[in-house]
């Protein structure tokens, strides 16, 4: 095991939904970190996001493209780069099933700049040792595929089966990221997470679409039949987890992330109803504006993480309870969706 310390960290899409958070989470635990922010601010990602961040001189916002090479080699040498965190990606299943180039682009061709560069900087130009870089890489849960209701959650060996071309684009990336550590020796761990939920998402995902459709009584949209089964993570649990990961990961190697908290979308839907029901009583029964919807094209029906390995190899546990997760999840987008 090689313990690293991170110092001067290129964060990629610390303007989306997990990178924001895991950018608060950051400067607040570490004093000694100072962040580089490589975000496009594509349509999911928003400068308000990084409103307000504990001790902002330590984090610089660049708005650019993990794809433009010329601006990525740049940064690693200007800011003296040491440790990559990879959040930046197309993320949202749906658009990818319209509109796939994007997906392969940035998380495919994204990555694999990223990687480069990494390998240039750290390799060949400082010949560093593996303890002193780290490329960590954010992948999901959805590359192992679909499971039935009494398959055994996703462990680190389950063999890769993508079914979206979001999916498949995060595969490939994975992919590539263990060639990059097998080939040039270039320092990397991996996640794989399960969905995540609380602060600052997209309001196109789905629980910030359950809440804001109860807050403005529209019908809440839920496909199929609603048994489709995720297992839910609060974010800033996933953020400990990176953290852990990056300092004592083991190198080349993929840890599972997630809540061992499974629900399905119809079941999910009823807690954040009973939830809106007592903090915005005027609209309650919420649950009367749920409305199915068809289901997407090759929906997996369950996802499920084994985190047995981080659990015991790196000690880490998620702290938030789901009760306690949803509730400041539904408060939080309350103030923003209440007005
Ligand atoms: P998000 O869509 O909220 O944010 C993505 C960010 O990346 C945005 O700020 C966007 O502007 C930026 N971006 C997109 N293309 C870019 C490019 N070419 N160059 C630079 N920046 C670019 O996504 P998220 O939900 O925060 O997910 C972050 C990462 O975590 C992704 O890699 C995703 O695959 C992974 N992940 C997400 C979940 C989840 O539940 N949200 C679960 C597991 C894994």
């Amino acid at each position: 095991m090689t313990d690293h310390t991170p110092r001067n960290v290129l964060i990629t899409g610390g303007a989306g939904f997990i990178g924001c958070n895991f950018v608060r989470y950051f400067l607040d635990s570490d004093p000694d970190v100072r962040l580089v922010d490589l975000d496009l601010l594509t349509y999911a990602g928003d400068l308000s996001n990084l409103e307000g961040l504990p001790d902002p001189d330590r984090h610089t916002f660049v708005k650019g493209d993990i794809c433009d090479r010329e601006l990525v080699d740049g940064l690693f040498r200007e800011h003296e780069i040491d440790t990559v965190i990879h959040f930046a990606a197309d993320s949202h299943v749906d658009r990818s099933i319209s509109g796939p180039a994007p997906f392969i682009q940035t998380n495919f061709v994204g990555t694999f700049h990223l990687l480069d560069a990494a390998r240039l900087y750290w390799k060949d130009e400082k010949k560093w040792g593996d303890e002193d870089c780290r490329f960590h890489h954010i992948s999901t849960d959805e590359v192992y595929g679909s499971l039935g209701p009494d398959d055994p959650p996703f462990s680190e060996t389950t063999p890769y089966a993508p079914n979206s071309p979001y999916s498949a684009s995060k595969a490939g990336s994975d992919h590539l990221l263990r060639a990059y550590q097998h080939t040039f020796d270039v320092p990397t761990t991996l996640s794989n997470c399960s969905n995540n939920y609380g602060p600052y998402q997209h309001t196109e995902k789905f629980v910030p679409t359950v809440i804001r459709s109860c807050f403005e009584g529209n019908k809440i949209p839920i496909y199929g039949d609603g048994s489709n089964v995720r297992d839910w993570l609060y974010v800033r649990d996933h953020c400990t987890a990176i953290d852990r990961i990056v300092r004592k990961g083991k190198l080349g190697e993929c840890y599972n992330v997630g809540g061992c908290n499974e629900w399905s979308n119809l079941e999910l839907v009823n807690k954040i109803c009973a939830i809106m029901d007592e903090i915005h009583p005027e609209g309650a029964p919420h649950t009367d504006l749920m409305s199915f919807v068809s289901d997407r094209p090759g929906h997996d029906w369950r996802y499920a993480i084994d985190m047995a390995k981080i659990r015991s190899e790196l000690d880490w546990e998620p702290e938030e309870t789901f009760e306690t997760g949803i509730r400041k999840t539904v408060e939080w987008y309350g103030k923003l969706f209440a007005k």
